[in-house]
């Protein structure tokens, strides 16, 4: 059957069985912020288009073709956040948090929006968590953060996490190594891919990123951004790799990693399982330095470093790319002390009274009030291992009573309604 209304391509409902996993996913990143002392951001979802025109960059794939804008009646350009660092930099500039002692430290966790081709790993709307650095130029800081991330996904149970690492150099010596590679490329251009051609043009260090086979062989050959750091680059990088090695964080030095974004510096990296079903889904966390991004939102020079991580990467892995579904309340009722069972109108009107007086007195309770054969309602009890029933039946409703039945002996006994939760509270 066709539905009139169904979620909208690359969105998804999420329910109890995956949201489990949020939640777990949560309290690590929780545990991990208290230790650390991040505070946790909640951004509005709904920024400035501009806010990501210039923080993300106009020649990203985000901002030239992923974001969800929309113009308001008042004529304003709005974005569905499709990313959060342009956000919390905003927020840095916009509460004055360059006045709390240095570095500041944000964590956040919350829905992004990208208009992609929906496939393995890749949603429209999906959830990101992650940690920032505001405010130290440290390249410890860099090591942290890796640390951060790589221990969170190991906490939550992966097993062959490889992270990728490279620099990508700053204002002084990028540049120079943009010259030089797109002296190369174009000398190559017929043996490029049709995207990379027009890459070429916008921003030849994205050839580099390419996953098509045809760029393969221009690639290999290509100059290294590592070979090419100025010295603040380069002093930079050297103690960082010495910082994972002291964390024994074991590291693959990536040449092609470029991460896409404009505003980053020096820095970046990726971390994924390196399992066939790891490859599929692709990066579990990316980040790096964006030393430039604070001024060229209004700011003064501000280092930073961050990362993000993807909620509903994290847990197809974890769950082995499984579709959720609701879960049946029959299958996964849980356990109860007590269940509630009633038979008849005036039962049942007495019985949510009763309820709402048992959750009150904290007696764990289960209740069938959407059955009404005393056959099921038992079966169920049953099920959630009640020690008691509560039998509400017509006769009992009329007379203001009600019949606790121990389960395991088969032993009834008729208390008045108004002594019932006292009876129990004593019995339990
Ligand atoms: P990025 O900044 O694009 O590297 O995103 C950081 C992380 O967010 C990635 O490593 C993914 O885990 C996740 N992510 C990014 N885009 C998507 C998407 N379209 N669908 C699901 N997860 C995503």
């Amino acid at each position: 059957m066709s539905l009139k209304f169904q979620t909208v391509t690359g969105m998804k409902d999420l329910f109890e069985t995956e949201l489990a996993y949020f939640a777990k996913i949560e309290k690590l990143c929780q545990n991990m912020a208290d230790f650390y002392g991040f505070q946790k951001i909640q951004t509005p979802i709904l920024e400035q288009t501009e806010l990501f025109e210039k923080g993300t960059g106009l020649t990203t794939d985000i901002v030239e073709k992923e974001m969800y804008s929309l113009r308001t009646k008042g004529g304003d350009g709005l974005t569905l956040r499709p990313e959060w660092t342009p956000a919390i930099a905003r927020a840095y500039l916009q509460h004055g948090l360059s006045a709390w002692p240095k570095p500041v430290k944000l964590w956040y966790l919350g829905p992004c929006f990208r208009h992609e081709r929906p496939q393995a790993g890749r949603l429209r709307q999906f959830h990101q968590f992650g940690f920032e650095f505001l405010g130290v130029q440290d390249p410890m800081i860099d090591a942290l953060t890796i640390q951060i991330f790589y221990n969170i996904l190991k906490g939550l149970g992966f097993r062959n996490l490889v992270v990728d690492l490279n620099s990508i150099g700053c204002g002084a010596c990028r540049p120079y190594f943009k010259k030089t590679l797109n002296n190369y490329l174009k000398s190559r251009q017929s043996s490029l891919c049709a995207d990379c051609r027009v890459r070429l043009k916008k921003n030849p260090l994205r050839v580099l990123d390419c996953k098509e086979e045809k760029c393969e062989p221009v690639k290999k050959g290509a100059p290294q951004m590592i070979d090419h750091l100025c010295k603040d680059c380069h002093d930079h990088f050297k103690p960082l790799l010495e910082y994972l090695d002291e964390l024994n964080l074991s590291y693959n030095l990536n040449p092609y990693l470029v991460r896409g974004l404009d505003y980053y510096t020096k820095t970046v990296f990726e971390i994924r399982e390196d399992t066939p079903e790891g490859a599929a889904q692709g990066a579990l966390a990316g980040g790096g330095r964006y030393d430039g991004l604070v001024k060229m939102l209004g700011g003064k020079d501000t280092p930073a470093c961050g990362a993000a991580a993807g909620v509903e990467r994290i847990i197809n892995l974890l769950k082995g790319d499984k579709t959720f579904s609701p879960k049946n309340p029959e299958d996964n009722e849980g356990t109860a002390e007590v269940f509630l069972a009633q038979v008849g109108d005036l039962a049942k009107r007495k019985a949510l009274k009763l309820l709402e007086e048992l959750r009150v007195a904290k007696v764990k309770v289960g209740e069938g009030l959407h059955k009404d054969s005393l056959g099921n309602q038992m079966r169920l009890a049953d099920k959630m291992q009640a020690k008691y029933v509560l039998i509400l039946g017509q006769k009992e409703a009329l007379d203001d009573e009600i019949i606790i039945r121990e389960m395991k002996s088969g032993s009834q006994k008729n208390v008045p309604l108004s002594k019932v939760v006292q009876e129990i509270k004593k019995r339990l």
